[in-house]
């Protein structure tokens, strides 16, 4: 999450290209009301789940109920956060004080979201997750996927005036901000990791850096499946995708002055979020695992000062999911090299 406030309710924002892939294979786009339900999220003893997110924090509103089930039941888990969240403007001017904060106060702020990541993740997995903080720049990964995606054309962020990663919680100093680093940085850890479950963004979400991340995801989860097409039968990870930035301001209870617990209530994906010939998954949570879910979002402090009520409404019984298949990540390849790179 990085944005307490959701944009005007419209159709749906220029589809994602995702959904442009489906579309350009002459898949069918099933209409709302053929929508299939959702299915129980059933967790297999001994995954490797690998979370990606955005911004600190979309790992535990998506998942931090599926990384409990996964660890209870002899799994493991890698958690990979692609920006430090020091773009997020509102919130520097109200922690500041300052209608103009300075380059320096986001790239604080930056680091103060990292450092309560880090405590929020190694909280809810007593020090067994292990966490990649890439430190690309918050508000650049789409641009770092159309316009900068080599280092002949690096992106600049526009609050804190770097070109690459310089944050000293990230893991990488000096990695400069293309899209050709992020996707390199990704393919890694899949590699090293051969997750058996990968959970991302949805390429629909409103948010440009959620849908931008949907986009790498699937590149990287792409480029790593054919690099290790010669090794046996060859990877073939189970892919979910999360939504956190929806219309009519979803989830309910998100855009209140208050805090609601909802926790006794499922949260279900959007009846009008496209399901592009995608199943739909959600795993139940204990309650238990929600009172946990909820302490761990009680640790990303900086957030819960702007946006108490957001958080708070992804706290629910349920935490569901789209399945995607190798089908997508193929293409959005095709996509991308058929000139969607400008270089
Ligand atoms: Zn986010």
């Amino acid at each position: 999450m990085n944005r307490p406030h959701a944009p005007h309710p419209r159709p749906n924002r220029a589809a994602g290209l995702l959904l442009l892939a489906v579309i350009a294979a002459g898949l069918p786009v099933p209409a709302v009301a053929e929508l299939p339900g959702a299915e129980p999220l059933a967790v297999r003893p001994g995954q490797r789940l690998l979370v990606i997110a955005p911004h600190p924090d979309d790992e535990m509103l998506s998942s931090a109920g599926l990384m409990q089930a996964v660890l209870n039941d002899r799994g493991r888990v890698r958690v990979v956060i692609a920006t430090p969240g020091d773009a997020f403007v509102d919130a520097v001017e109200q922690e500041t004080g300052e209608l103009h904060p300075r380059p320096e106060d986001y790239v604080r702020y930056g680091e103060l979201r990292l450092k309560e990541a880090r405590r929020a993740v190694d909280a809810l997995g007593g020090g067994r997750i292990k966490l990649d903080l890439l430190g690309f720049p918050d508000g650049g990964l789409h641009p770092m996927l159309r316009q900068h995606w080599s280092r002949r054309h690096i992106e600049r962020s526009a609050t804190t005036g770097q070109d690459r990663v310089s944050c000293p919680e990230a893991d990488a100093p000096g990695i400069p901000f293309d899209g050709e680093d992020l996707q390199r940085q990704l393919v890694k850890i899949l590699q090293e990791e051969k997750p058996t479950l990968i959970v991302f963004p949805d390429a629909m979400d409103w948010h440009p850096d959620h849908d931008g991340l949907a986009m790498f995801a699937l590149l990287a989860i792409e480029r790593w499946i054919k690099s290790e097409a010669n090794t046996g039968s060859g990877p073939h990870p189970r892919m979910l995708s999360y939504l956190v930035h929806w219309y009519h301001r979803w989830p309910f209870g998100s855009a209140g002055l208050r805090p609601v617990d909802l926790s006794d209530e499922p949260l279900e994906l959007p009846e009008d979020l496209p399901a592009r010939g995608h199943h739909r998954s959600c795993l139940l949570l204990s309650p238990e695992q929600r009172r946990i879910k909820r302490q761990v979002l009680a640790i990303n402090q900086t957030q819960q000062r702007i946006m108490a009520p957001f958080l708070s409404a992804f706290v629910r019984s349920t935490e569901c999911f789209s399945e995607l298949n190798r089908v997508d990540a193929e293409h959005i390849e095709a996509l991308m090299a058929r000139g969607h790179r400008p270089d």
